[in-house]
């Protein structure tokens, strides 16, 4: 059941979610997959305490004190941080804690509306900042091509999805930004469900996904 994880939030995001300066929407994306990913959690613990030790010593030449801080920190996470983290561990089932808390529920809880060609979606109630929602695509459909004017990360629930020859299955995190384009495919052998996040409209390059835009909320 424990999947291995290979694709994870960049620490800037994890240390401004363990310093509470996330919109709504990357909060919950991010306390999803830290549920999921022991790795993260821990860094994420790492950065709470090194947050404490920051505001402990108050006025002292903070930014020395953040260098020093930060690598000894890291190194703790190497050696492995004997104390047992506070933050959840997810419960069984398709939707991790953070999620379920939004759902009310599993997977039987979700709201789906079709937005054709069999993909699903369903958005979550969150700050206007930045939106999240649940997308099911059908094993071996293809999402409409698409850039972005902003940061969109997409975490994998159920299943996989391909993109640029990299395969990210559950607990998997990708985070495009405006460079990339890009074509996600979900994997043959089971629906794909994920929690994608944005804080920008998306750019369809095809003429039926840009007229749709604006009523779909994608
Ligand atoms: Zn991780
Ligand atoms: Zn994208």
């Amino acid at each position: 059941m424990t999947a291995t994880i290979n694709h994870h939030p960049s620490d800037e995001v994890l240390l401004s979610y363990s310093a509470g300066g996330l919109a709504e929407a990357f909060n919950l994306m991010i306390a999803t997959h830290v549920s999921l990913c022991d790795e993260c959690r821990a860094r994420v613990d790492a950065f709470d305490t090194l947050g404490g030790v920051l505001l402990d010593n108050g006025d002292v030449e903070t930014a020395d004190v953040g260098a020093d801080a930060l690598a000894k920190t890291l190194a703790m996470i190497k050696d492995g941080d004997p104390t047992p983290s506070m933050r959840k561990k997810s419960i069984p089932g398709v939707l991790p804690q953070p999620l379920q808390d939004y759902v009310g529920g599993d997977l039987e809880a979700i709201k789906w509306r079709s937005v054709g060609m069999g993909v699903k979606q369903a958005i979550l109630p969150t700050s206007k900042e930045a939106s999240a929602r649940l997308l099911y695509i059908p094993a071996g459909a293809a999402m409409p091509d698409h850039g972005h004017r902003g940061l969109e990360m997409t975490m994998v629930l159920q299943g996989a999805f391909l993109d640029d020859g990299e395969r990210f299955g559950r607990g998997d995190v990708e985070t495009a930004d405006c460079e990339l384009e890009h074509t996600p495919i979900a994997d043959f052998g089971e629906d794909c469900i994920c929690l994608a996040v944005t804080d920008a409209p998306l750019k369809f390059n095809s003429l039926i996904p840009r007229l749709a835009q604006p009523f779909l909320r994608i």
